[in-house]
């Protein structure tokens, strides 16, 4: 397994190789005192990183609601392939794009980009498939296109409830978590979006709904035609899942994975899986 590669784009804007051990971000950074950034995660593949495009697109819209000055995209675009230029080819890895808000008196944001290689545990899954349990957001599925402070479809670095819901979903002894609004509508999971077929129709949830639109969803959806599917955005509640004939958790990283498990209910996995897998180009 490769060692983590970090970089940062110095103020010249030029990318510089920062050894993994030596402190990068300082103690007053906006970033580790409020979550006030951006970041982005993307999959490396044959060395490069997929969908650097989309994701760039969705960094500067994140940081547009955030009122963040993101540096230029051709700037970001650099430090990505440069994080990435001496990564092995044969080697999966997940490249993560940073943006703070920087220093908390004025300065510059602090961008940065770190590449590691994807967790033998997080291949696993593709195969094996995920148990995951619901868990309500709390709020309604339209209440975030309502209240713009609430930063729906925002990639903030404010993922700390994020990640306590993976930690609750862990005690429950499944492997993940899909968020539901208060009105019983399905949301998306804390790091991936949900996807779902209902017979020719492969289908995920609407953005209105304040999820992140995610880039791999995104493009899965844009070649179900090739697999002789249609795709469709639909809001749905998770008995509806429970019903369906594939139910699948995606996001860069991880690629496409099935749920084998919802709410302690067997879920169907469709034999569709593998070819959708090939679609998106992860390894089987
Ligand atoms: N939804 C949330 C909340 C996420 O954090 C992520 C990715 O990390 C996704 C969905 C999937 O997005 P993508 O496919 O762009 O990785």
């Amino acid at each position: 397994m490769s060692d983590r590669v970090v970089m940062v784009s110095g103020t010249d804007g030029v990318p510089r190789f920062v050894r993994p051990e030596e402190p990068l971000l300082r103690a007053d950074d906006l970033g580790v005192l409020r979550g006030d950034g951006v970041f982005e995660t993307l999959h490396v593949r044959g060395g490069e990183p997929f969908l650097l495009t989309e994701h760039l697109a969705r960094m500067a819209r994140s940081a547009a609601r955030l009122e963040l000055p993101l540096p230029a995209e051709d700037r970001v675009r650099d430090l990505a392939l440069a994080a990435c230029a001496g990564w092995p080819a044969a080697e999966e890895g997940a490249l993560r794009l940073v943006c703070t808000r920087g220093p908390e008196d004025g300065g510059e944001p602090t961008l940065y980009a770190t590449v590691a290689a994807v967790k033998a545990a997080v291949r696993t899954q593709r195969h094996e498939g995920i148990r995951v349990v619901t868990a309500s957001l709390g709020m309604t599925a339209d209440a975030r296109g309502e209240a713009p402070w609430l930063l729906g479809g925002v990639k903030s670095l404010s993922y700390a409830a994020n990640m306590a819901a993976g930690r609750w979903a862990a005690a429950q002894g499944v492997d993940d978590v899909l968020f539901v609004s208060a009105d019983g509508h399905v949301l998306e999971g804390p790091t991936s979006t949900v996807v779902w077929r209902d017979g020719p129709a492969l289908c995920t949830v609407p953005d209105t709904t304040g999820i992140l639109p995610g880039t791999t969803a995104a493009h899965l959806l844009s070649r179900a035609g090739s697999a002789g599917l249609a795709a469709e955005l639909r809001m749905a509640v998770p008995e509806e899942l429970v019903a369906a004939d594939g139910v699948w958790f995606c996001s860069s990283v991880r690629g496409i994975v099935p749920v084998t498990e919802l709410d302690g209910k067997a879920l169907t996995v469709d034999p569709v899986t593998a070819q959708l897998r090939d679609l998106l180009g992860y390894p089987g």
